[in-house]
């Protein structure tokens, strides 16, 4: 029987990439719902190539429009609005796996409401295990939901870890989980050239094509910084044993270490195609459409250690991690307003970690044991940021 698939972020560029893995195998897989925010068009094309039973968007008006678009077009499918929406296709009961890549703190309660559906839960939204860890891993473990990771990094780790994944690490032998980094397009600009960085300049990967945010994270390294914390929940791994090694080929895609001296390493073109196709078929294998890895195109693997100086973010995520209690979703929150701060041109590159160290310093800590708490220190964080952006703007802080 076909499995019905919800994909929360359709739009984006994870989405894409689940939808073109998902066509590629129609016997197996059907689309049960889309969703985007605001990309109605794009939305609407993709309702017709793949056919979903559901679509959803943020606005009503948009939700009416695009009804009456696919009504014209003969394709049947109801179109649904609003954060309640996203909760209800994510966990309707015939849905199997939903493919979590809405980007940011929204991501969370739809995720969340998979894990209690006991879903199948790809989970690209980084930011929903970084606000709520331990809260999110107790609903996956309560319910009987698969959490599987696309990250890339997180999905490498994955399938290097010791089958069945034994829980503290020492258990199944591992000493060190390996995460690597490519050290983003400013890996060695000088640091004086940094404040100029532009956001087209910030989201030029060298490696990867991703949405703005990620990319803007992947060029302060916050990315890194917000992945340290993501591996720290799904392998419920200590700080201490998580090592950031910086590969600017980015096709050794991270590495456990075992206390017998193995290494163990998954490898391949960096194309998120691969880690969707694992998570969707696992244990099986299918066809992803990624291009074979060429070992003798690849030539040289190269190795370093981060910098903390250049990349005050990923110290900071380090920081947030070891503070524990709400710290991550303040760490979270305040990167998501100042990120925004600056593809919006209102913030400087290099300002950044400076609006998050602020943050940090500004919120109170508390233990994050329940969902108001956690949501309650997002939203105090994301006024703090907004103001200290605003003081940047009005030239009251240095
Ligand atoms: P993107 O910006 O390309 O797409 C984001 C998607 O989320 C879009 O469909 C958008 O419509 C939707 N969305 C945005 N805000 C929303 C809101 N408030 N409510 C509902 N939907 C909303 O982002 P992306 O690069 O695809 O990343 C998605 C997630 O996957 C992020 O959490 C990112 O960290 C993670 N991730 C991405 C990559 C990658 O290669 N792109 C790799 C690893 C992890
Ligand atoms: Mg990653």
């Amino acid at each position: 029987m076909k499995k019905l698939i919800t994909v929360l972020g359709a739009t984006g560029s994870i989405g894409v990439s689940t939808l073109d893995v998902v066509a590629r195998h129609p016997d197996r897989y059907g689309v049960f719902a889309l969703t985007a925010h605001r990309q109605v068009d794009k939305l609407y094309e993709q309702c017709l190539a793949h056919r979903p039973a559901y679509a959803v968007v943020e606005r009503a008006e948009d939700a009416v429009a695009l009804q009456r678009r696919l009504d014209a077009a003969e394709c049947r499918c109801d179109v649904l609005y609003g954060p309640a929406a996203l909760c209800d296709v994510a966990s309707a009961p015939d849905v199997a796996s939903v493919m979590a890549a809405i980007v940011g703190a929204a991501g969370l309660p739809p995720t969340l409401a998979a894990a209690r559906a006991g879903k199948r839960v790809l989970l690209a939204n980084k930011e929903a295990l970084v606000m709520s860890g331990a809260l999110f891993m107790a609903e996956v473990d309560t319910h009987g939901a698969t959490l599987l990771p696309i990250d890339s990094e997180h999905n490498a780790i994955f399938q290097a870890m010791p089958s069945g994944h034994a829980r503290p690490l020492e258990t199944g032998g591992v000493t060190q989980i390996l995460l690597t980094a490519s050290g983003g397009p400013f890996r060695s600009t000088p640091i004086s050239d940094l404040p100029a960085v532009t956001p087209d300049m910030a989201c030029a990967h060298p490696n990867w094509v991703m949405g703005r945010k990620i990319s803007v994270d992947s060029a302060t390294m916050m990315n890194k910084g917000l992945e340290v914390i993501e591996a720290r929940w799904l392998f419920a791994a200590p700080a201490e044993r998580i090592q950031v090694v910086i590969h600017p080929q980015s096709v050794i895609h991270s590495l456990v270490a075992y206390s017998d001296g193995s290494v163990l390493a998954q490898l391949g073109n960096p194309d998120m195609r691969t880690p969707i196709a694992h998570a969707l078929a696992y244990p099986e294998r299918i066809d992803s459409g990624v291009k074979p890895l060429d070992l003798f195109e690849v030539a040289r693997l190269d190795f370093e250690r981060p910098d903390f100086a250049r990349f005050p973010c990923l110290a900071l995520a380090y920081r947030a991690l070891r503070a524990g209690g709400v710290a991550p979703a303040v760490l979270n929150a305040a990167n998501e307003v100042a990120v925004a701060a600056f593809l919006d041109g209102h913030l400087r590159f290099d300002r950044i970690a400076a609006v998050i160290a602020d943050v940090l310093d500004a919120v109170p800590d508390a233990a994050a044991d329940s969902l108001e708490v956690v949501f309650a220190a997002d939203r105090e964080a994301r006024e703090v940021a907004a103001s200290r952006v605003r003081a940047y703007l009005a030239g009251a802080r240095p």
